[in-house]
C-alpha cells in the first residue's frame, strides 16, 4: 500500500508532490512526508517535512520545501507505529540520501544486524530505514572503489546505481522505491511487487504508485515491471534491469492513460464512496461498451484458450481477496449452475500456502481491483508455475496482474478512490457474466436462446442499477434505525449469500459496526442464540427464487426472536410486508444479475449509517486500498 510520488523538472516540486499525495491518500494515510532539493542550488540543501496523520498536515509548507526535484510518501504502516519518526522519506546520517518505499523488506532484521556491526545506528522501527542505510553503505563503498580504479570506463559508472543494484540483490520482499541523492540531479526508482509508473512530460518527469498522482501534467506513462530500475532526469529517463549486470538500457512501449482527471475528483459529492456508488450506471455502461454483440449473440473478448481446453476444463479455481472474493463466490454459483464445472473459490492468502491442487486442465481466475493485490499476485504466479491456464478480472490497466495473466478482461470501472469497493464489485460481477456466456457458448452449455436473453438483460444493467439507486430516503431511515446497534446479521441463500458477505463487509469497514454474514440456513445452527429484540437482520427475497418459501421461513425465525428485519426485495406484497420492518425494493432480475442489483441498497445503507456515525468514510481506520503487502 502507500502512495509514492517523485518529480524532477523546471517547476516547483512541492505543490505537485502535495497534490499527487492527496490523490493517492486512498493508499494509506498514517503519515506523510516530502523531501525536496533545488537542482540549481550549489549548496545542495535537502529539505524535509514529515507529519503523522493525513496529507493535509503537509499543507502550507512552501517555504520549507523549496526546490524542483523531490519525492513524497503517504504511509500505510507495516513496520513501526504510524508516528512522525517512522514516516517516510527515510535518510542516511548526513541526510544526503532520501528514500520512499512501498512494501515490506522481509529480511530487514538480518540486514539491520549486519549494518549495526558496521557501525550503523537506527532511529526508527521501519524496514525502510534499513533499506536506505543498506543503499548508503553500498554507495560509500562503490564511490570509494570507483575513485581508486584506474579504468576510465569504470569511472563513468554511477556509484548510486551500482549501490542500488547491490542493495536490491540483498533484499527479500516487496518494494516500490524512489530515491535521490543530493549530489545527483536524478531520481532513481525500482520495483519488485509494488506498482510504479513513470509520467513523461515536456522537460519534466514524474514517478508514482498511481498515474492519478500526476495526470493533470501528463498522460504519457511507462509502467515499470518487476526488477526494473529507472534513472530519471529532467529531460530523459533510462530503464534498466536488475537482472542484467552490464546495465544496458531496455526499451519498452509507453502507454497513454485514457481516463480523465475528473474520474479522481469528487465532482460535488461529499465523499468518493457516494460518487462511486452513484456512477455505477455509467461504469457498468463502460464495462459493457462494445463487448456484447446481439447480432452474433456473443461476447467480444479473447480467451486465449484452445477449444479442446475449454471443452475439457476439469475445474475452475477463482482466487481473490475481500470484496473481490465475494464477486468470485457469485461467479462460482453461476458457473456451477449453468456450466456444471466444479468451481472452488478461495481467498488468495490461504490458497497460495496450502499446497493447492492445480492441474494443467484447470482454469485459474484471479480477481483484483488494483491488479497488484500481493496475495492474489503470488497465487497467480503459483498457478502459472504449475501450468494452469490463467484469466484475470482486473480494473487497473497495465497493472502487474494484467500483464501476468494468460488472458483477461478489464472491468473498466475507472479509478476507485474510496477504500471500500463498490463500483468495482458490480463491474466484476458483470465481467463474470461475460465469462459465463463466453464459456457457455463455446462449450454448448447454454442454448442460443438463453444467451440471447442473457445478453439483452446484461445490456439493461445500467438502467436497472439506476432504478436501484432510487430508495435513498428509505435507506436513510433504515440507517437511522441501525446506527447505534452493536451488531448486524446479513443472511442470504444461494447467490445471495455472496451479496450478504459483501453487505456485511461494507458496513464493517466504513461504519465500524460489527456485522456477520451467514448462509440463511445456518442461522439456526448457532448464531440465532444472539438474536434479541431490535437486533438488525438484513436479508433478501426474490419472488422467482426457487427457495422463496425457505427465505420467508428464515425471516420468520429471526422475527420470532424480536429481530428488526430489513429485506432487499424485488417486489412488495402483503406477505412480505407482514414479515419485514423495512423493504428496500430493487428491480426484478434473473439470478445472474442479482448480486449486482441487490448489493446497491446495501452499499447505500453502509454509506448513510457511517455518515450518521460521523465516520471517515473514504479512509476508514486501519485500512488502505490496493493491498500490496502480504
Ligand atoms: N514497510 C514500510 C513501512 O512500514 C512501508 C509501508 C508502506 O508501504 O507504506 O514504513
Amino acid at each position: 500500500m502507500c502512495g509514492i510520488i517523485g518529480y524532477i523538472g523546471p517547476k516547483v516540486a512541492y505543490p505537485i508532490l502535495l497534490t499527487g499525495l492527496k490523490r493517492m491518500e486512498y493508499r494509506g494515510y498514517d503519515s506523510a512526508g516530502i523531501s525536496t532539493i533545488s537542482i540549481e542550488d550549489n549548496q545542495r540543501a535537502v529539505n524535509i517535512v514529515k507529519k503523522q496523520g493525513k496529507v493535509s498536515n503537509l499543507e502550507n509548507k512552501q517555504t520549507e520545501l523549496q526546490g524542483n526535484l523531490g519525492l513524497a510518501h503517504t504511509r500505510w504502516a507495516t513496520h513501526g507505529q504510524p508516528s512522525e519518526l517512522n514516516s517516510h522519506p527515510h535518510f542516511n546520517d548526513d541526510k544526503s540520501l532520501m528514500l520512499v518505499h512501498n512494501g515490506i523488506i522481509e529480511n530487514y532484521l538480518t540486514i539491520k544486524r549486519n549494518l549495526e556491526q558496521r557501525g550503523y545506528v537506527f532511529h526508527t522501527q521501519t524496514d525502510t530505514e534499513v533499506l536506505t542505510k543498506l543503499i548508503d553503505y553500498y554507495h560509500k563503498k562503490c564511490k570509494q572503489k570507483l575513485s581508486t580504479t584506474l579504468q576510465n570506463y569504470e569511472q563513468k559508472k554511477d556509484p548510486l546505481e551500482l549501490a542500488l543494484r547491490a542493495a536490491l540483490h540483498d533484499v527479500v520482499g516487496a518494494y516500490g522505491i524512489v530515491l535521490f541523492h543530493k549530489d545527483t540531479n536524478k531520481l532513481y526508482a525500482a520495483k519488485h511487487g509494488s506498482p510504479l509508473v513513470i509520467g513523461i512530460g515536456k522537460n519534466e518527469h514524474f514517478v508514482a504508485s498511481d498515474p492519478a498522482a500526476f495526470l493533470d501534467h501528463t498522460r504519457r506513462v511507462l509502467y515499470l515491471e518487476d526488477e526494473d530500475i529507472a534513472i530519471i532526469k529532467e529531460n530523459s529517463y533510462e530503464l534498466k534491469s536488475l537482472c542484467s549486470h552490464n546495465g544496458e538500457c531496455i526499451k519498452r512501449k509507453e502507454d497513454l492513460v485514457d481516463w480523465d482527471i475528473t474520474a479522481v475528483e469528487k465532482n460535488g459529492y461529499e465523499h468518493f464512496m457516494l460518487k462511486e456508488i452513484m456512477e455505477q450506471p455509467q461504469t457498468l455502461a463502460n464495462c459493457l461498451a462494445g463487448r456484447l454483440d446481439p447480432q452474433l449473440n456473443d461476447i467480444k473478448f479473447t480467451l486465449k484458450l484452445t477449444l479442446n481446453f475449454i471443452k475439457n476444463i476439469k475445474r475452475i479455481s477463482i482466487i481473490a481477496c475481500g470484496t473481490s472474493s465475494y464477486a468470485a463466490m457469485a461467479g462460482k454459483f453461476l458457473i456451477e449452475k449453468y456450466l456444471r464445472i466444479p468451481t472452488e473459490v478461495e481467498v488468495a492468502s490461504e490458497w497460495r500456502y496450502k499446497n493447492p491442487i492445480i492441474s494443467k486442465d484447470d482454469l485459474v481466475i484471479v480477481i483484483s481491483q488494483s491488479g497488484e493485490t500481493a496475495d492474489t499476485l503470488a497465487a497467480l504466479k503459483l498457478a502459472k508455475q504449475f501450468g494452469a491456464k490463467t484469466f484475470g478480472i482486473i480494473n487497473v490497466v497495465g497493472s502487474t496482474m494484467s500483464r501476468e495473466v494468460d488472458s483477461g478482461i478489464y472491468i473498466h470501472a475507472g479509478p476507485e478512490i474510496c477504500v471500500a469497493s463498490t463500483k468495482a464489485f458490480t463491474a466484476q460481477v458483470l465481467c463474470l457474466n461475460f465469462l459465463l456466456i463466453k464459456l457457455g457458448k463455446i462449450r454448448g452449455d447454454l442454448t442460443e436462446t438463453q444467451i440471447q436473453r442473457m445478453i439483452s438483460n446484461l445490456l439493461n444493467t445500467p438502467e436497472l442499477v439506476k432504478q436501484s439507486l432510487n430508495n435513498i430516503e428509505q435507506i436513510k431511515a433504515a440507517a437511522n434505525l441501525i446506527k447505534d446497534k452493536q451488531s448486524i446479521f446479513y443472511l442470504g441463500r444461494g447467490i445471495n449469500f455472496a451479496t450478504a458477505k459483501e453487505g456485511a463487509i461494507k458496513i464493517k469497514e466504513i461504519s465500524y459496526i460489527h456485522a456477520e454474514d451467514f448462509a440463511s440456513g445456518e442461522m439456526k445452527h448457532g448464531p440465532i442464540a444472539l438474536l434479541e429484540k431490535g437486533f438488525p437482520v438484513v436479508t433478501f427475497v426474490n419472488k422467482n427464487d426457487p427457495l422463496y418459501e425457505k427465505n420467508l421461513s428464515s425471516i420468520q425465525e429471526a422475527k420470532a426472536r424480536g429481530a428488526y428485519i430489513i429485506v432487499v426485495a424485488d417486489h412488495i406484497d402483503s406477505t412480505l410486508q407482514s414479515y419485514a420492518d423495512t423493504i428496500l425494493q430493487v428491480p426484478k432480475v434473473p439470478d445472474y444479475l442479482q448480486p449486482l442489483i441487490n448489493t446497491i441498497p446495501l452499499q447505500l445503507l453502509a454509506y448513510y449509517t457511517a455518515k450518521l456515525r460521523g465516520c471517515e468514510i473514504d479512509q476508514p481506520k486501519n485500512l488502505a486500498k490496493s493491498v500490496t503487502v502480504e
